[in-house]
Formats: C-alpha cells, sequence, structure tokens
C-alpha cells in the first residue's frame, strides 16, 4: 500500500500530528506515540493505549529519534571504487551486484556464495520475510546469523520436544505466583524469548500479590536486586544445576506432571540419564551447595503457579541445548508446563507455523541435512554456526565461500573471532551488505545497500508474537513518508532475488513480488485462490500483502470472508494500540508436531549430551573467567552511534569482585588488560560486589575503533570488543552456538 499519512496519525494539534508506532529495538516490541511537526520526531512517549505494552517505554525507546536522524545513517547506496566506498544510483549498485555476482556462482557453484543476517532484521517485517526468498534464490547451503550467538539451543531443545522451534514455552507472569529466573535479566531486556515489556512492572505485581522470584546468575543483577532470592552460579555450568534439581525430583518423589502425564514419552529414560547428577555431585561444579540445590528442586515442585526461565546465560555455552532442554523438563515434571501461570505458549495470530497443519501431530524435526565443509558441523534449522564463516572463507578448496551477503548483522564486533573474520573478509572476491551504516563487517562491502529508517516503515512483529506473554495483533503504518529515492527492504532483497536467480538487475520487484505470492494464495485458498489474490492486492503489497494473507488465514482470522468476525490487517490496522487476543491459553495436546504426538522428554541427542556433562562432573574449575552483560541502554553493536544512549558514564567496563580486585591489584577506574583465548583488550575496571568472585563482566557489542567504519559517536568511546577474547573453536555441537559465558581469562593491570 502507497503510503498514507492519514492512516498513521492518531491524534492531531494545529502544529503537530501523534503517531502510533511499535518500537523495533528490541524483544519487548512496547507501542509508542511519536509527535511529529513539519516532518519531524518532536516527541516520544510509551503508548497508552498500546492493548500490550500499556504505556511503557525504556531509555532506548525515545532513541528512535536519534536513529531516524543520525548523520551516519546511509541513505544512498555506496559501491567500491578505487577501494573507497563512494556514492551510487540504486540502478549503478543493482548493475555492480549482477557484474560481479553472477560469473563468481557461474564459476564457483551457489556455495561460493555465503548469506548472513543479524538481529535487527528480527525487527524488519521486510526483512524477515523477504531473506528466505533471497536464499531460496542463491541457494546456498552456506547460511548464517546471530541466531547461533544467542537463541539457537533453545530453538533446537523446544523443536526436539515439542516438534517445531517456534514452539517455546515462556512464563505466564501475570498469572503466576512464583518464578525461577536461570542466566537472564529481564529487568535490563525486558524479556527475551519472552516479549514482556515492563517486566519491572509485573514482577512486582507478581510480588504484591504474595509471590516469589527466585534468580541464579554470576551476577546479582538488576532482576537479582529485585526478587526475593539470588543464588551465585559458576557460568556454563547450569547443566549441572539443572540435572541435579531433576535427580532431587525424582529422588525425593517430587515428579508430578498431573495433566501432562498423559502426553509425556521418556520419562523413566530422563530419570536413568540424571541419576550420576547428585546435588552433592553437582555442587562443586556449579558452585552452589547441594542443599540449595535440593531446596531449589522443592521450590519449584511445590509452587501453585509458577516455572522455570532460563535464557542468553543457559544458551551461550558447551552444554546449551541440554540446559535448555532441562528447563523444560523440569517445568514438565513438575505440571508447570502448559499450566496458567507457568511455563506456556502464545498463539500468534500470524506467520505461526505451530497452528499450521494437522493438530497434535507433525514431522518433528530434522537436523544434519547437510554439514559445514571444514568443520563438519550440522546444519540446524538450514544454518550453519557463525563461528565457522571465516574458516569457510579461508579454506581453498571446492565450496569455499568467495563472496557474503550481509543483511543488518556486525559479526566483526559480536561474533567470538571477530579479527580473524575481518581478515577473511578482506580476502573475499565480492561482498554486498543491506545495512544502514558502515559499521566494522560492511567497511569491507563493495556495495552497501541502506534500509529505510524504521519510522518509514510500517511494522508487525512477525517472530514476537509467537514469543508474547499476552497474545495480540499490532500493526503500526509508516509514521513519516519514504526518504526521497530510499528502496524499501523488501524490495532490496527481491531485487538480489532477482540478481541470483537470472532475472537480471533491472527485474521489476513488485513484477517479482506478484509471481511469488500468486504460489502462496494457491496454496492457501485454492479454488478461491484468484479472487483472494485480487482482492487482498488491491489493499496491499509487499509484507503488508503477506501480513494480510497469514493473519487472513491464521488462526484468529476471518479465512478470507469465510469468517466474517475474524481479522485481517485492515481490521488490525484500524485498531491503533492493536487487539488484544487474551491471556495465554493451554495447548495440549493441540500445539504438539512430534511424530509421536507426544511431548519428547527424552530425545536421543540430549540423552547423550547428559553423558557427555556426567563426564565432566569432576573437572577442575578455572580461576576466573568472563561473562557478557545486558545494559537497558544497549542491544548488542547497533545502538552505540545514538546520543540519547551514548550519553552518560562509560558503560563497557570489567565488572569485577572486590575480592578479585584486590587480588590483582586493580583499584576502581583502573584500566585492566583481559586475555583470553584468542586475544587481549583492556578496559576501565568497576569493583562491584554484585559480581561472583571468580567471574568478571564486559558487556558485548563494543571495540568501534575498526578503520574505515562509519559510526562518528561511537568511535568517540569505543569500548572493548569481548569477543576479541573469546575462542571461536568453542561451541554447543548440537546447536553449533557459540560459547560466550565462562570462558577462561587471566587479567592484568594495564600500564
Ligand atoms: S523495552 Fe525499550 S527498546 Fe524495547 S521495545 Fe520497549 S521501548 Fe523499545
Amino acid at each position: 500500500m502507497a503510503y498514507e499519512p492519514e492512516a498513521a496519525i492518531i491524534g492531531a494539534t494545529m502544529s503537530e500530528t501523534t503517531h502510533y508506532r511499535i518500537c523495533p529495538l528490541c524483544e519487548a516490541c512496547c507501542g509508542l506515540d511519536i509527535r511529529v511537526s513539519d516532518g519531524r520526531v518532536v516527541g516520544i512517549k510509551g503508548a497508552a493505549s498500546d492493548v500490550f505494552s500499556r504505556g511503557y517505554i525504556c531509555p532506548k525507546g525515545y532513541a528512535l529519534k536519534d536513529l531516524h536522524e543520525d548523520p551516519d545513517r546511509l541513505r544512498t547506496p555506496l559501491v567500491r571504487r578505487d577501494g573507497v566506498l563512494v556514492e551510487a544510483s540504486w540502478d549503478e549498485a543493482f548493475a555492480e551486484i549482477e557484474r560481479r555476482l553472477l560469473p563468481l556462482i557461474e564459476a564457483h557453484g551457489r556455495d561460493a556464495v555465503a548469506l548472513s543476517i543479524g538481529n535487527p532484521a528480527a525487527h524488519k517485517m521486510g526483512l524477515l520475510l523477504y531473506f528466505p526468498r533471497l536464499a531460496k534464490a542463491i541457494g546456498t547451503r552456506n547460511i548464517f546469523s546471530a541466531s547461533t550467538l544467542d537463541q539457537m539451543p533453545k530453538q533446537l531443545s523446544a523443536g526436539l520436544m515439542f516438534g517445531h522451534w517456534l514452539s517455546i514455552p515462556l512464563p505466564d507472569i501475570d498469572h503466576a505466583d512464583f518464578l525461577m529466573i536461570l542466566g537472564a535479566n529481564p529487568m535490563a531486556s525486558n524479556g527475551s524469548l519472552w516479549t514482556v515489556p515492563d517486566y519491572r512492572g509485573r514482577a512486582k505485581a507478581l510480588r504484591a500479590r504474595g509471590g516469589r522470584i527466585v534468580v541464579i546468575d554470576p551476577r546479582r543483577t538488576e532482576t537479582a536486586e529485585a526478587a526475593d532470592a539470588h543464588h551465585f552460579i559458576r557460568p556454563g555450568s547450569d547443566v549441572f544445576l539443572l540435572a541435579a534439581m531433576v535427580n532431587t525430583l525424582f529422588s525425593e518423589d517430587l515428579v508430578r506432571p498431573g495433566r501432562l502425564q498423559a502426553w509425556l514419552e521418556g520419562t523413566d529414560e530422563v530419570r536413568a540419564a540424571v541419576a550420576p547428577f547428585t546435588p552433592e555431585a553437582a555442587a562443586p561444579r556449579c558452585g552452589i551447595p547441594a542443599d540449595t540445590i535440593r531446596g531449589l528442586a522443592r521450590e519449584l515442585a511445590a509452587a501453585r503457579a509458577g516455572c522455570l526461565y532460563g535464557r542468553i546465560g543457559t544458551c551461550t555455552q558447551s552444554f546449551g541445548t541440554a540446559a535448555s532442554w532441562l528447563i523444560d523438563v523440569l517445568n514438565a515434571l513438575t505440571g508447570h508446563l502448559d499450566q496458567t501461570g507457568g511455563a506456556m505458549w502464545p498463539k500468534a495470530a500470524a506467520f505461526a507455523r505451530n497452528t499450521e497443519g494437522k493438530p497434535g501431530i507433525g514431522g518433528g524435526i530434522t537436523t544434519g541435512r547437510h554439514a559445514s565443509r571444514v568443520s563438519g558441523a550440522p546444519e540446524v534449522y538450514g544454518e550453519l554456526p557463525i563461528t565457522l564463516m571465516a574458516e569457510e572463507m579461508e579454506t581453498p578448496g571446492r565450496g569455499q565461500v568467495r563472496a557474503l551477503i550481509s543483511v543488518a548483522c556486525n559479526p566483526v564486533l559480536s561474533s567470538p573471532g571477530g579479527p580473524r573474520l575481518a581478515t577473511a573478509l578482506d580476502g573475499l572476491d565480492f561482498m554486498v551488505s543491506v545495512d544502514i551504516y558502515v559499521n566494522e563487517t560492511t567497511r569491507h562491502a563493495d556495495v552497501i545497500l541502506p534500509g529505510a529508517s524504521p519510522l518509514e516503515d510500517g511494522h508487525y512483529d512477525v517472530a514476537f508474537p509467537q514469543l508474547s506473554m499476552r497474545n495480540h495483533a499490532r500493526y503500526s503504518p509508516p509514521v513519516l513518508p519514504r526518504a526521497k529515492g530510499a528502496l524499501p527492504e523488501w524490495q532490496i532483497l527481491q531485487k538480489l532475488a532477482g540478481i541470483a536467480s537470472g532475472r537480471g538487475a533491472q527485474a521489476d520487484p513488485l513484477q517479482l513480488d506478484d509471481e511469488r505470492v500468486s504460489a502462496d494464495v494457491q496454496r492457501l485458498a485454492g479454488a478461491r485462490a484468484e479472487a483472494v489474490l485480487a482482492e487482498v492486492s488491491r489493499c496491499w503489497q509487499g509484507p503488508e500483502r503477506l501480513l494480510d494473507l497469514s493473519l487472513r488465514s491464521g488462526p484468529y482470522g476471518d479465512g478470507f470472508g469465510t469468517r466474517p468476525d475474524g481479522l485481517n490487517l485492515g481490521k488490525v490496522a484500524a485498531a491503533p494500540g492493536g487487539i488484544d487476543l487474551g491471556p495465554l491459553q493451554p495447548r495440549l495436546p493441540e500445539l504438539l508436531r512430534t511424530p509421536s504426538g507426544r511431548i519428547e522428554l527424552a530425545p536421543a541427542p540430549l540423552l547423550a549430551e547428559l553423558a557427555r556433562a556426567a563426564q565432566g562432573l569432576g573437572a577442575p574449575v578455572p580461576d576466573m573467567v568472563v561473562i557478557g552483560r545486558r545494559e537497558v541502554r544497549t542491544n548488542n553493536s547497533w545502538m552505540h552511534n545514538l546520543p540519547t544512549l551514548a550519553k552518560g558514564p562509560e558503560r563497557c567496563t570489567l565488572l569485577l569482585h572486590p575480592l578479585d580486585a584486590a587480588r590483582h591489584g586493580v583499584a576502581n577506574g583502573q584500566r585492566i588488560t583481559i586475555t583470553g583465548p584468542q586475544g587481549s583488550v583492556v578496559a576501565p575496571v568497576v569493583i562491584d560486589d554484585a559480581m561472583m568472585p571468580g567471574v568478571a563482566s564486559l558487556p558485548h557489542g563494543w571495540g568501534h575503533d575498526l578503520p574505515g567504519a562509519r559510526l562518528n559517536l561511537a568511535a568517540e568511546r569505543p569500548g572493548a570488543n569481548l569477543n576479541v577474547l573469546l575462542d571461536d573453536r568453542l561451541r554447543d555441537p548440537l546447536s553449533g552456538n557459540a560459547v560466550l559465558s565462562g570462558v577462561p581469562v587471566t587479567l592484568s593491570a594495564a600500564a
């Protein structure tokens, strides 16, 4: 649909208009009211009308204005000429891509082109919905994403247990009276794989109604400070704690799955697998006394309505998938899975694959359909571990990666082995980036194609309603007209797909889109396809058209007229603040898509992982390890150039317990050299008894001091790159996720 200014306006005075916009800056997806005067943003606040976020906003939300106005944000394509990135027209940029990419594919095959996609794409409808088309058109096996730096273990354990990678249970916090949080800091993040705007308010309400929150983390985080109890845990040892808790449930006869019993498969296998993990055996590894481990298991078992939630710390370790799995095992065995107030599944209005097909049964998941060329790592959901991208570029031979198309990602900063990857990128024959910045990764590109400002795009969260603590459908139209000469991201990706599939740089992306959509409509509407396509296309195009189709054929949809009260995009768009679809409801057994139609409590690969963990029960504990940290004003590497967020105290600091500071002879504010398996960085120290002794914390996403990047504000206080330290060879073998937590380091006072 063309931009219609009146569609976005929810209020107006003589001099200003107010527009509803869903915030694209983190997983919380808050609704914002954005005031515009004379084409400029003059105010941003939480949208009280939003049915989901209810007026909440965090400091990052205000920075949308900065992002829109950032002078470093690219507005024009760049093409490398004589070694320098210079402005070019869209036609010139696409012609350059066609000129260089096609011969390369012709000569070396499709696997010679790698694709990588980053976290911001999850917040852009056009990127998320059209990236699969690009991947299909390129036809490469070398697909990498930020998922293997983050949540792939949870996606994999959910797929193995429940049959779909997006069937991830999450806390029904508004109806809970107990919450146990492991390796997560929702007070700073407002949830991850758990969309929960205003976690602070909801946690406060939980406690006000007599509930209790327990946090287990190597740092006494903001979440822990506001909880009833906090326990330190050694980074990377979650699998030992969790297996010992399961062991306690069995040994103390606390297994009470209740109504879940009818669908549980493999309880006896789990009992046998956790037998070696007595609390006494696990205690030295995780740094939690055996009695405390038992107490945690008892408390979870005794909770009326509650659950265990684990996140980034539980994923970014060598046993990430096993830890992610045991969290759901604990919730299942205590009867908290699919229970009001426990760990529940949303039912999203659109794009929810776990509502498709036959309810209660499915094909399950398969991994390892191919493997990476050099290390032999198995694909998971079509992706290879992102830490293997450099070796695939460096290692000669058939199938060597010679070109990269990166989409909204910055792995030189966000992935272990960043310096090695930077060198590998320099060795490529060709690189294209779809990105709004010349950052530490895209500075290596030959062509950069800039996406639009979020304020110039319509938005519906494709992924996050599938992870939300309440069901809803919300759409926000563009706040501002698209800048002159800008191209929507979906058209950029569609053009690239057209080039890769031989349709030429001049092919019309709208026509290419029409061709593809008519095939989709045929599948959805059968005999009525032609009429449905005509009707949908009259109102919408691009991502909005895909959204309308998905809403209408989804679980709340109007069935293209067969259920007149149901949803379509017109109805959702006409409700600024969105449509509330109610609290989470039990979904078993309908949600299951496993071949058995049951909850697979003991998948063979996870039992094998537990056997591997058992061998490490007595392993020595490193003297000092490093972990990352999430802060309210930053999210990965892409918000450090925004004045609203960059101001204030230095944030890239090393937190250190007073005992560790004393034994390393460093004082507050002093600079310290941190040396890991692959390198050293220097950062200022903040002495903080919130840290577990033997654990240091440095946030990731920093290191904006590399030549060629054009992030001028970020470069003023570049910070240290945590990923320079980490070992790009360490990963969770099942999911391919990088190990980011608990990596051994040495510390020494810097000169
Ligand atoms: S928590 Fe902040 S950054 Fe995240 S969606 Fe809400 S306002 Fe935006």
